[in-house]
């Protein structure tokens, strides 16, 4: 699934491109995604100027003078850029054509992805304005973690993967940054002391920034590129490690379902 550095990524290699061209056309091929593309869309993004692009969470905002696309990538969605006439494949669901020749190519096996309209202030929108704070902003902190967790029996796990506390700790980067921080993945959110929170919330920006990094050294290959810019040459400690040697103690790495999740971590040196 793509997680928040992916779309990132996506973001950083689209924008530089895309940023101050026109529309030229919206082809949809497919308008069943996890919504339905709008009908109509079409006609209102032909000779309109993106301003812009963010993201919010896993979120891709792209700003026109008029509102907002909003695309989301869901479980297996990826967007690329496409120079010439390439034949659109199985499961290319959209594209965008811009009047410098650049094409952003939409696709989807799965179709849990989406992309929607919005007139209003995206933070507004019904999808967004629930979320909690971006992971690398300075509202991320241990304090706020702390102040959030207390009287909480969940599991520390799904506290800090559910995207009401933080946006975009998915379930990678959750195991990952459990290891690094020593705390048990199953420990009640409630039972954990505020310097633990400030050394957790510290290394999710950690793991969260070096992923982004790693992405980074894929954008060079975005163009043309096939499938997702990048699942990233990260070094993941625990996840996908079950039966392995943890690194810093050799024991041997578990993997426990918590909220439905694998959970890969290592039994002495997380409590
Ligand atoms: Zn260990």
């Amino acid at each position: 699934m793509p997680e928040l550095p992916e779309v990132e990524t996506t973001l950083r290699g689209l924008e530089p491109h895309l940023k101050g061209q026109s529309v030229v056309k919206l082809v949809v091929r497919n308008r069943r995604l996890r919504w339905p593309i709008p009908s109509g869309l079409e006609a209102k993004l032909r000779g309109q100027t993106l301003l812009g692009m963010r993201r919010r969470a896993k979120y891709l905002l792209l700003e026109f003078p008029h509102g907002h696309l909003l695309s989301h990538l869901g479980m297996s969605g990826s967007l690329r850029l496409l120079t010439g006439d390439l034949t659109p494949q199985k499961h290319d669901h959209f594209d965008l054509a811009f009047a410098n020749g650049m094409c952003l190519r939409y696709h989807d096996p799965r179709r849990f992805g989406l992309l929607l309209w919005t007139k209003r202030e995206p933070a507004m929108h019904r999808l967004i304005r629930h979320l909690g704070p971006e992971p690398l902003s300075d509202k991320f902190t241990g304090e706020y973690l702390y102040r959030l967790a207390q009287k909480r029996k969940a599991a520390v796990k799904n506290f800090i993967m559910d995207g009401r506390i933080v946006v975009g700790v998915g379930n990678i980067y959750a195991s990952e940054a459990l290891h690094r921080a020593g705390i048990h993945p199953t420990r009640p959110a409630g039972r954990i002391s505020l310097a633990r929170y400030q050394n957790l919330a510290s290394i999710i920006k950690i793991v969260l920034a070096e992923a982004i990094a790693a992405g980074g050294t894929t954008l060079k290959d975005f163009l043309n590129s096939a499938g997702l810019p990048g699942y990233f040459a990260q070094k993941l400690l625990v996840y996908g490690r079950e039966g392995l040697p943890c690194g810093t103690c050799l024991s041997l790495i578990r993997n426990l379902t918590v909220g439905q999740r694998a959970s890969f971590y290592c039994p002495k040196c997380q409590n």
